[in-house]
């Protein structure tokens, strides 16, 4: 079975973001960008499949700017086979990513699609689900745990209040939530085996697919400032302020 599995790049998760002074966006000159960490969960669940012989090749897909190529090269230092990059230097909301991917599903048909449950900048938390209705494919998001079968696999997913686990026919669609499992670090033998296993380069046109936005950003604040703390001299003030002033209690 062939799994393909998304990897964007996103701003990493360590950076503390600056909204721009035109509340436009997110400033991303000079920020370190990485791997959407829901994505390397998604990698890392594709190699162990592959590692247990219920997998026979790794495809990672990206779609961004030509950087993109480096999110691929980190997938692929972990242990995916090849990549194809979807190049574009033009934002692409979730709808279009999720009809490039389909694009790419009907051309390289995978058995398994693993996407991340959420990209850590737009936190969208749809491309997994649109996906999965253009493809008519089944879907299981924010699992926890996979145990592929024999045509179809079971998915235990995180929901509200505890865990509730499916069936699912495949080719189906997965989207993978924190607790799947911890990636692995890229060993240096594999980062060099990585520089040599090939990328793939299309365009959005080349796969028929108009990224024209469907949404507007009206503008991006940030959240409103902490205030800061103060120090009392007993519990009796403590209760009084939590109950007066803060309304707590
Ligand atoms: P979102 O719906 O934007 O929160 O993204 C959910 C998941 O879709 C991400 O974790 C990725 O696996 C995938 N995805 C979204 N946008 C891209 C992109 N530009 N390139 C690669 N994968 C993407």
């Amino acid at each position: 079975m062939k799994v393909l599995v998304a990897v964007k790049r996103v701003v990493d998760y360590n950076v503390k973001i600056r909204v721009k002074p035109d509340k436009t966006g997110v400033d991303l000159a000079n920020v370190k960008m990485s791997m959407n960490p829901f994505d390397e969960i998604g990698v890392e669940e594709a190699i162990r499949l592959k590692e247990a012989g219920k997998a026979t090749e790794i495809v990672a897909v990206s779609i961004g700017p030509a950087q993109a190529q480096e999110t691929i090269r980190t997938a692929l230092a972990m242990g995916a086979d090849r990549g194809i990059l979807v190049k574009t230097d033009e934002e692409v909301q979730p709808l279009a990513v999720a009809k490039i991917f389909k694009a790419l599903a009907d051309a390289e048909k995978p058995g398994l699609f693993i996407l991340g449950k959420q990209a850590i900048d737009d936190d969208s938390n749809q491309t997994g689900q649109m996906l999965a209705a253009l493809l008519g494919w089944p879907q299981a998001t924010f699992a926890s745990k996979l145990v592929v079968g024999d045509g179809s696999a079971s998915v235990t997913r995180e929901v509200d209040g505890g865990l509730m686990t499916v069936e699912i026919k495949l080719p189906a669609v997965m989207t993978t939530d924190l607790r799947l499992n911890e990636p692995r670090y890229a060993s240096l033998p594999n980062i060099m085996k990585a520089k040599k296993k090939p990328i793939d380069e299309k365009s959005p046109a080349d796969l028929g697919v108009d990224i024209a936005p469907r949404l507007k950003v009206l503008k991006v604040e940030d959240p409103p400032k902490r205030q800061s703390g103060r120090k009392v001299k007993d519990v009796a003030e403590l209760v009084q302020a939590l109950r007066n002033e803060a309304g707590v209690i």
